[in-house]
């Protein structure tokens, strides 16, 4: 993919607007587009060029990548009325790094397909730290040509690149992923807070996990204690980092995606269910790891 390029960008929101401002600073020529005016007042300061509607921002692109909110946004995004396949040339290539349902990811793949347009679905990991640091996975469902095509791209927004398989592969990674994520960050609020409540200190509780065999990226990166680890979300009043409502939305594609292919999650059910407990305790915006305030009493939360 030559710098040349003219990459068409839709969503600039939490994740998409430094991805864009990545690819801006590689020396790709982008133009960009998001229905909020402050994404894309927000881009044009960092120096990324804006259009006034996908379509024109789309227009001529020979790469069209979006990052999306759901499933809903990114169908509508290419299929619905006004949407965009149609107005793309044969031989576009579509990246879409959304995290969406697989089976939306293989419906707006075969469209594509059937005009003769590429399209990867390759959802990330990392958050939005990991978007501003241009250090993300970008986790691939799609044909391995696309990809060789996107590589140059997804290396100027991210360090590692996985090619899990065809179409809505890179979904299912991602799904399961972050379905192990949920049900660890829930396990480990509890457990803390069941030591807490025999008096331990959480803080010695956690380091001690975090070199044992209960040590994960929860007890080591992201703890869920307050004050444990201070450049955790729950050391800022559970502000920043990934949405309480954004593992919900993860968790309910996973179990979705298990009632298609007969797959039991029961744990994954289960954490779906807290994380929607903990939406209905009105934490929804705030960091998944808020998680804990089900298991224990959570510190006065500031206002975010
Ligand atoms: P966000 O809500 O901050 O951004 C989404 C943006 O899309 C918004 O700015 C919105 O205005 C825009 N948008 C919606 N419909 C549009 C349309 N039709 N045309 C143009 N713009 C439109 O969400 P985010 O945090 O950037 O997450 C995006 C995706 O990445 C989600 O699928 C999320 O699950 C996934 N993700 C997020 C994180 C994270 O830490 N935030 C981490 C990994 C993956």
């Amino acid at each position: 993919m030559s710098e040349q390029a003219r990459i068409a960008f839709i969503g600039l929101g939490n994740m998409g607007g430094p991805m864009a401002a990545n690819l801006h600073k590689a020396g790709f020529a982008v133009t960009a587009f998001d229905l909020s005016a402050d994404a894309l007042a927000k881009a044009r300061e960092q120096g990324v060029a804006v259009a006034a509607s996908a379509r024109a921002a789309a227009q001529g692109a020979q790469v069209l990548i979006s990052m999306l909110p759901a499933s809903r946004h990114v169908e509508a995004l290419y299929l619905g009325d006004d949407g965009l396949l149609p107005t793309l040339a044969a031989g576009t290539l579509v990246i879409d790094c959304s995290t969406i349902a697989p089976a939306s990811a293989q419906k707006v793949a075969q469209a594509a397909a059937a005009r003769g347009i590429a399209m990867l679905d390759a959802p990330v990991s990392g958050g939005t730290a990991g978007a501003a640091a241009g250090t993300l996975t970008f986790i691939v469902g799609g044909e391995a040509a696309a990809l060789a095509r996107a590589r140059p791209l997804l290396q100027a927004m991210g360090r590692n690149i996985f090619h899990m398989g065809a179409a809505g592969a890179g979904q299912v990674a991602k799904l399961c992923n972050n379905m192990a994520l949920g049900v660890i960050m829930a396990v480990t609020g509890e457990a803390l807070a069941l030591g807490a409540a025999h008096g331990l200190d959480a803080r010695a509780l956690s380091q001690m996990m975090a070199v044992s065999t209960g040590r994960s990226w929860a007890t080591e990166v992201c703890n869920p204690w307050p004050g444990v680890l201070e450049n955790a979300p729950a050391a800022r009043g559970y502000s920043g980092g990934f949405g309480n409502d954004l593992m919900l939305k993860d968790l309910g594609l996973a179990v979705e995606a298990a009632l298609g292919v007969g797959a039991t999650v029961p744990l994954g059910e289960l954490a779906r269910n807290l994380y929607a407990m903990n939406r209905r305790a009105g934490r929804g915006a705030l960091d998944f790891s808020s998680v804990l305030g089900l298991f224990t009493e959570l510190p006065p939360l500031r206002d975010a």
